[in-house]
């Protein structure tokens, strides 16, 4: 399995992995050769098309000496590109697309037995692929979606139209799933949705997001996390269970995009730098050690100096804990792509490392002032490139990594307390011994080996409001 993109593929990866585990195939060790590769694509990125055609041609030579391999492609990219990539890799045996990712095993079935290509896309979902199983690699934290597809219009993004509109899952299902996998021992859970605040608006609830965070916050989970949210819809009452549901980490990522108000007008994001600064101050004056961060383009076509100075402005008083910044790329098929007035591309990438060198000190500029705090960490796998013997790391409550010295009887899914001695531009030093640690189920099932595989979950109920 090969995933690119958002968590949304990642968490859709890992209904393809469940789905392909109850269809009877194992996942193949690293460097052994898979009777079977899927790609799980993104099409966000302009080179998003680039990497996967790159990689379904390496795997040609490899395909023709291997009788009964299969090539499944799936994703944004499929769902763009539809019967294209057939042409461009005649050897692929499925192409599916993000509203039929159950339809998987009876399509490589029907290559197999017709021997014969199969493409097969829909316009809209067929089923919430929250009601397929799934085979999680992390025992302790876990994705659960809550709605899938976009209402809204942003002039630079395809995805509205590779996922649709905005469908919401029915909140006892949502609330379901996450009872079974605390039940499994999860710890952690972060809710996923293009827009999550706008959760609720299909069944008529305009405040179901808040109540869905309240309602998750007594099951039993120790943290959760949600993403992402759009600031146009974001209301006090989100605020408010934020602040009052202990479980909910204060870790906030709200994409801004641009500080220019008539940038983000021509982007369509519906809400201007007032509003979006003013949100920000609402959320501190309610949870003063949120760690709030940030998605931000620069180079947005028709963006002046006078903007951009506007966007270093937006930057320099949000104080965000740290920011992903994008040098625009005109997307094929959004509507940004076919205004006229472009960036050159020199004068974006020298705004990008303004941008990226202030941001940079305001980042730093927060970890430094976590100095002397005493932090929980859940303690994770593969987050730390130095991990090892002699080095662990983990997440605190508000996201921020930290990196501290190994202790044997430490298991990625445990929860440490520790007092914070040091600091660097992205991640915290803990280097003093564990104030506490509390083992748990979760690092059980890590030091067992055991993957999280999690049924479907679908309790067939009318849309019903969120339990307040
Ligand atoms: S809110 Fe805008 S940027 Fe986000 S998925 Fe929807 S259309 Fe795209």
């Amino acid at each position: 399995m090969r995933t690119y993109g958002c968590q949304m593929n990642v968490h859709d990866s890992e209904r393809i992995s469940g789905l392909l585990d109850e269809a009877g195939y194992v996942p193949v060790l690293e460097g052994s050769t898979p009777d079977l590769v899927v790609f799980n694509t993104c099409a966000v990125r302009e080179n998003a098309d680039n990497k996967l055609y790159g990689n379904l041609g390496h795997l040609k030579p490899l395909k023709e000496r291997t009788p009964g391999m299969q090539i499944a492609v799936g994703g944004c990219l499929a769902q763009k590109d539809q019967g294209t990539i057939l042409d461009k890799a005649p050897y692929v045996d499925v192409v599916f697309g993000t509203h039929n990712v159950g339809s998987l095993p009876v399509l490589l079935e029907r290559a197999r037995v017709e021997q014969e290509a199969q493409v097969e896309l829909l316009e809209s979902l067929e089923v919430f692929p929250s009601t397929l199983p799934a085979r999680r690699e992390s025992p302790y934290s876990a994705w659960v979606s809550i709605s899938v597809g976009c209402d809204n219009t942003c002039t630079f993004c395809i995805v509205p139209s590779l996922r649709g509109k905005e469908e919401d899952r029915r909140p006892g299902d949502v609330l379901r799933e996450i009872e079974v996998l605390v039940e499994q021992g999860v710890l952690e859970v972060t809710l996923l949705g293009q827009n999550v605040n706008s959760y609720g608006r299909s069944f008529g609830d305009r405040e179901a997001f808040g109540k869905l965070l309240r309602a998750a916050g007594r099951t039993g989970l120790d943290r959760i996390r949600f993403t992402s949210p759009h600031p146009r819809d974001f209301t006090d009452d989100v605020i408010a269970a934020m602040a009052e549901t202990p479980a909910v980490c204060p870790s906030l990522h709200m994409p801004l995009q641009s500080g220019s108000d008539a940038v983000l007008k021509a982007m369509r994001r519906s809400y201007r730098s007032e509003r979006y600064l003013g949100i920000l101050d609402r959320v501190r004056s309610q949870i003063p050690d949120a760690a709030i961060t940030t998605d931000i383009i620069v180079g947005f076509p028709g963006e002046s100096d006078a903007d951009f100075d506007e966007t270093l402005r937006v930057v320099e008083a949000s104080r965000f804990a740290g920011a992903f910044t994008f040098q625009y790329s005109p997307r094929p098929g959004t509507p940004a792509a076919t205004y006229d007035d472009q960036v050159p591309p020199e004068v974006v990438a020298e705004r990008y490392q303004r941008l990226v060198a202030l941001q940079e000190q305001i980042t730093y500029d927060g970890m430094l002032a976590q100095v002397g705090r005493t932090v929980e960490v859940l303690l994770s796998q593969g987050e730390g490139r130095k991990d090892g013997p002699a080095q662990m790391t983990g997440r605190a409550r508000d996201n921020r990594l930290v990196h501290l010295p190994r202790e044997q009887a430490c298991r990625p899914g445990d929860l440490v307390e520790v007092a914070v001695t040091g600091a660097a531009p992205h991640y915290l030093r803990a280097d003093e011994p564990l104030l506490s640690h509390r083992r748990t189920a979760a690092g059980d099932a890590w030091a067992a080996g055991r993957a999280l595989r999690t049924p479907g979950v679908s309790l067939g109920m009318p849309s019903v409001g969120v339990p307040a």
